[in-house]
């Protein structure tokens, strides 16, 4: 049903969402479509020249204003981000969403030969840096009526498979981190926390993983937007703990 939702047009009016890695593929059409819905969509990631053309975007098309929040995931301390909290409490006094979507692939090589240094930054900026901003983040998540948090997973998170290294176990982490997070959570709060697995889509990160594909094979980021659109938005209230597909195309 989440793949099929039609959202209405105001669907996230009122809202404020925190889009990481939302300068590039994804998390840019996701930043762009949650604003188009009506949400003022904070910018976070590490190349402000890529955030400033998307936040110029979302001006130019009307939506609410949004804001810039240069951080690299890979470097930031935790202060860092608890500073984050503070901010945006004092300046929109609520965040009822986080979509954690930043992500590195790293190496695609067998564990055997693994370059430890790249292995140790993959599961930082994938996984645990993931784990520091949403506990940085989580008395205001907790405080918003209906808060949502929803991470970025990958077919490789559900079912590990050779040659992923790093990749796949940031990404299990990653869906292990959000149920261990619904269940330490689910009596005492209506915040929500869910997986999305978009599923292959046209970005750089995909051409970098399959050189010899045809990117025209693929599905886009517009073409999955339903999906984060909707586990951002009132009408999955009741969805928790999941994680959702968005392959194959359809
Ligand atoms: P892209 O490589 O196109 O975009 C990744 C984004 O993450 C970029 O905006 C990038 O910023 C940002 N980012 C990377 N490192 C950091 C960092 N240290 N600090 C802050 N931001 C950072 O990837 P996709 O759009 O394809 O992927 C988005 C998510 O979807 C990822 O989590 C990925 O694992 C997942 N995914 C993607 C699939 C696909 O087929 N595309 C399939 C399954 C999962 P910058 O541009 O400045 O480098």
């Amino acid at each position: 049903a989440i793949r099929h939702y039609a959202p209405s047009e105001d669907c996230l009016a009122g809202k404020t969402i925190l889009v990481t890695g939302a300068g590039a593929g994804i998390g840019r059409i996701a930043a762009l479509t949650y604003a188009r819905y009506g949400a003022t969509v904070l910018l976070l990631g590490r190349t402000s020249s890529k955030l400033e053309q998307v936040y110029d975007e979302i001006e130019r098309a009307g939506g609410p204003q949004p804001a810039i929040l240069p951080m690299d995931l890979e470097h930031a301390p935790y202060d860092e981000m608890q500073q984050l909290h503070n901010l945006i409490y004092k300046e929109f006094g609520h965040l009822d969403g986080i979509l954690h979507n930043a992500g590195i692939l790293g190496d695609l090589t067998p564990l055997e030969m693994y370059d430890v240094t790249t292995f140790t930054k993959v599961m930082h900026v994938n996984a645990t840096a993931t784990f520091m901003l949403t506990q940085a983040l989580l008395p205001l998540l907790k405080a918003a009526d209906h808060g949502s948090i929803v991470f970025t997973s990958s077919s490789v998170g559900t079912h590990p498979r050779a040659f992923w290294g790093a990749y796949a176990l940031s990404k299990q982490a990653v869906e292990g981190m959000s149920d261990i997070f619904t269940q330490e959570t689910q009596n005492t709060t209506s915040l929500r926390f869910n997986c999305i697995n978009p599923g292959g889509t046209r970005t750089n990160m995909r051409a970098h993983a399959f050189p010899g594909e045809d990117p025209m094979s693929l599905k886009t980021p517009e073409d999955i937007m339903s999906g984060y659109v909707c586990l951002m938005s009132d009408d999955s209230i009741n969805v928790r703990g999941q994680v959702v597909a968005l392959q194959p195309k359809d």
